[in-house]
């Protein structure tokens, strides 16, 4: 199957970019109505509808989510693109259809997506509510989740741009969690079946961004949704949606989310396919914090000899509906351990920002220059 060629089809063009709201979402729910049974489930903090689209008739149930976390756009958009497909006619689409029901909440925090947060209007990270269930987009979710009783949970994320898949200059473009049902870890049948079928994910992937997947750390917290309903025995998979060379508007991860989510769902509705053993979910890659978006390898600031290499993150700031990325130093010192998205190397020449070598952690980067030479860094 060549998943590169279904997203070219079946891309939801009225999706682009980081920022993704109800309201962007909305003429799309509309005309699926026509198609598809779309519920209201509740409301957030600040009433905004939580919707679900359910489709299928098949035994085996799917329940996913996207933008628990409101800034977590990536899975949105890579859910339209499914829906584009599974609502179109093929044996594919009607082998999924016979064997699945698939329930989707998208945008699960409709208000911490308008404010581009990653916690809800009250400043709460639902995915650390899932005990308190203090929150209304949490006990929207608990009640589907109680009246739905999913075979199977895909609890969809985006992660930063630090993370690279093990110790390699390789990005995590895309990670998963099987997350743990126990303190001690425990590998329960319904926790391997999320970890086997990960496994089959990633052996799939590597065609298309071979060395770029990451696992994601499995410490146990049951206050995190996932690891509540593995705990309850229910199959549950994490999905990080991370950075892939220059694309800051995640429309390639969109692509590898989608087509993730192809390949999981051909898996889990033919029973022919063997999934790998779990031996082989231990051999993905951890993630690990070794990105910055840009370094400055070699900059001199003052006149003595030595050197330090200044690192640079992207802050993401909503300003008038769209997502800005502001540049702002983050660390300075030896980062010799460190790689970047991209590298500027100034050979132990001056390096000014802001016309300044008075460069401190937190400051803006509106102007860099290595000997007097003005330097992009966009
Ligand atoms: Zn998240």
């Amino acid at each position: 199957m060549n998943t590169e060629s279904l997203f070219i089809g079946y891309k939801e063009p009225s999706l682009f970019g980081r920022y993704i709201t109800l309201e962007t979402i909305a003429p799309l729910l509309l005309n699926y109505s026509k198609l598809i049974l779309i519920q209201d489930e509740g409301h957030s903090e600040e009433n905004r509808n939580i919707h679900s689209i359910t489709l299928g008739t098949g035994k085996f149930n799917i329940l996913m989510w996207s933008q628990m976390h409101g800034n977590e756009s990536t899975t949105t958009k890579s859910i339209f693109d499914l829906l584009n497909f599974l609502s179109s006619e093929g044996k594919l689409q009607e082998q999924i259809l016979k064997y699945c029901t698939i329930k989707i909440l998208p945008i699960l925090n409709p208000d911490g997506a308008v404010r581009y947060t990653r916690e809800n209007a009250n400043r709460i990270d639902l995915n650390r509510d899932a005990q308190d269930k203090s929150q209304k987009e949490i006990q929207v979710l608990m009640k589907v989740f109680t009246d739905f009783k999913p075979d199977l949970c895909l609890n969809m994320h985006d992660q930063r741009s630090i993370f690279s898949a093990g110790d390699t200059d390789n990005s995590a473009v895309v990670s998963f969690l099987a997350p743990a049902a126990d303190e001690s870890k425990s590998i329960s049948e319904t926790r391997a079946y999320a970890m086997r079928l990960i496994s089959y994910l990633t052996n799939k992937l590597q065609t298309l961004i071979p060395n770029h997947i990451g696992r994601y750390d499995d410490s146990f917290n049951l206050n995190c949704v996932g690891d509540t309903f593995q705990s309850m025995g229910v199959s549950t998979i994490l999905f990080e949606a991370g950075h892939y060379i220059n694309d800051y508007q995640r429309e390639n991860t969109r692509e590898y989310i989608f087509s993730s989510l192809i390949y999981l769902l051909e898996a889990v509705s033919n029973p022919k396919i063997l999934l790998p053993e779990i031996k082989y979910y231990f051999s993905i890659p951890e993630n690990k914090k070794l990105f910055f978006d840009i370094i400055i390898r070699n900059a001199k600031l003052s006149n003595s000899s030595t050197t330090v290499d200044i690192a640079i993150q992207f802050e993401e700031n909503l300003n008038n509906k769209k997502v800005h990325f502001i540049p702002k130093v983050r660390q300075m010192g030896d980062l010799s351990m460190f790689f970047a998205h991209k590298n500027l190397e100034a050979n132990g020449k001056l390096v000014l920002i802001n016309g300044s070598n008075s460069i401190q952690n937190h400051h803006i980067v509106n102007d860099l220059s290595i000997e007097n030479e003005k330097i992009s860094i966009f």
